[in-house]
């Protein structure tokens, strides 16, 4: 055996160079690797555990986590800040999980509402704060658009918006259900074919030539894993092509009061045929309503009466799409939802 081999067996025990406040009352020990492991001195006030030795002339209590994600726990007790949570970041879901699985087993409520609130800040919650969402996404598609070097703030575009398959995952684990319709929503109206597997993308990133560059992207390998989530997110896409059907019907049908029926009717076929041509696949109903309702109706030939029907029979359809989305995705309601969380 080599030297080095030899060497690299030793077992070790390192003081965190952060994590070691020597005025701390308690030393929390965890494993980095099988031969490495990392101490730290704390306040016991953040920990309630049995005391089995003393180190250093405290308590040492020995624990089976990962070191790194107990130094990311514990920095956070002592700076909120070190989580380095950035808004909108494709990979918070990602980092944060192994933080949030030890706040959740020791209790630490600070930590595990930070990291929550971070989080629900980015998935909207009422029809609204999506429309600002979509608007925002929208803005940053354009700005992309007209730069030089096909970057958004410095990065890809797909790696400043969320990434549906991590949040809804992590809102599965750790009991978020506030942010799943709109992260479903998203998923469901993310094109698997066009748009590739988010991280394959990044590990390649010649292939974003092909991947409609302003688009969402989703971890699609991420979902193969659990079979019931594919599940949804079908059922889920087949509810958003109804409610596609529902609002070209409300497209092709006159008003009771129309004024020239035969013009409005062939106008409103057109409109409809348009409307499903643009918005159909993947079926995103909640935008294409919002495209019609902005640009009007008032490009068509219909007669006052049918542009003013159907304005408010968009309008109210999209009102209920939104209202619907936790059951067509298998969720809480939105009721629910937002009583669990006062
Ligand atoms: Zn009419």
């Amino acid at each position: 055996m080599s030297m080095y081999n030899a060497e690299s067996q030793h077992y070790s025990e390192t003081r965190h160079p952060t994590l070691y406040l020597c005025d701390g009352d308690v030393v929390l020990a965890a494993a980095r690797s099988p031969t490495a492991t990392i101490l730290f001195r704390v306040d016991k006030v953040y920990l309630a555990r049995s005391v089995n030795e003393m180190y250093d002339g405290v308590p040492r209590v020995q624990l089976a986590d990962d070191a790194d994600d107990l130094a990311r726990l514990l920095a956070a007790l002592y700076d909120p800040t070190s989580l380095s949570l950035e808004r909108l970041n494709p990979d918070t879901p990602i980092l944060m999980t192994g933080v949030m699985k030890l706040a959740v087993k020791y209790e630490i409520d600070a930590v595990r509402t930070l990291i929550v609130k971070h989080i629900e800040a980015d998935w909207p919650q009422t029809l609204e704060d999506w429309d600002a969402y979509q608007a925002e996404r929208g803005a940053a598609a354009q700005a992309y658009n007209e730069s030089k070097d096909k970057k958004f703030k410095g990065k890809y575009f797909d790696e400043v918006y969320p990434e549906p398959v991590a949040a809804i995952r992590f809102a599965l684990e750790f009991d978020v259900p506030s942010i799943l319709p709109a992260a479903w929503y998203q998923l469901a109206t993310t094109d698997a074919k066009v748009h590739l597997d988010y991280d394959t993308i990044r590990r390649q990133p010649s292939l974003r030539l092909f991947s409609a560059p302003c688009s969402a992207k989703a971890r699609w390998k991420l979902l193969q894993t659990d079979a019931s989530l594919l599940t949804i997110t079908m059922f889920g896409k087949a509810k958003l092509e109804d409610y596609m059907k529902v609002a070209e019907h409300i497209l092709r049908n006159s008003a009771l009061a129309c004024e020239s029926s035969q013009r409005c009717e062939q106008s409103g076929f057109k409109k409809a045929r348009e409307f499903l041509a643009l918005y159909g696949t993947p079926a995103d109903p909640l935008y294409g309503i919002k495209q019609i309702l902005t640009s009007g109706l008032w490009d068509t030939d219909m007669c006052t009466e049918c542009i003013a029907y159907k304005h408010k029979q968009l309008q109210r359809a999209r009102r209920t799409i939104w209202e619907a989305l936790p059951e067509d995705f298998q969720l809480p309601s939105w009721e629910m939802t937002e009583a669990a969380s006062e």
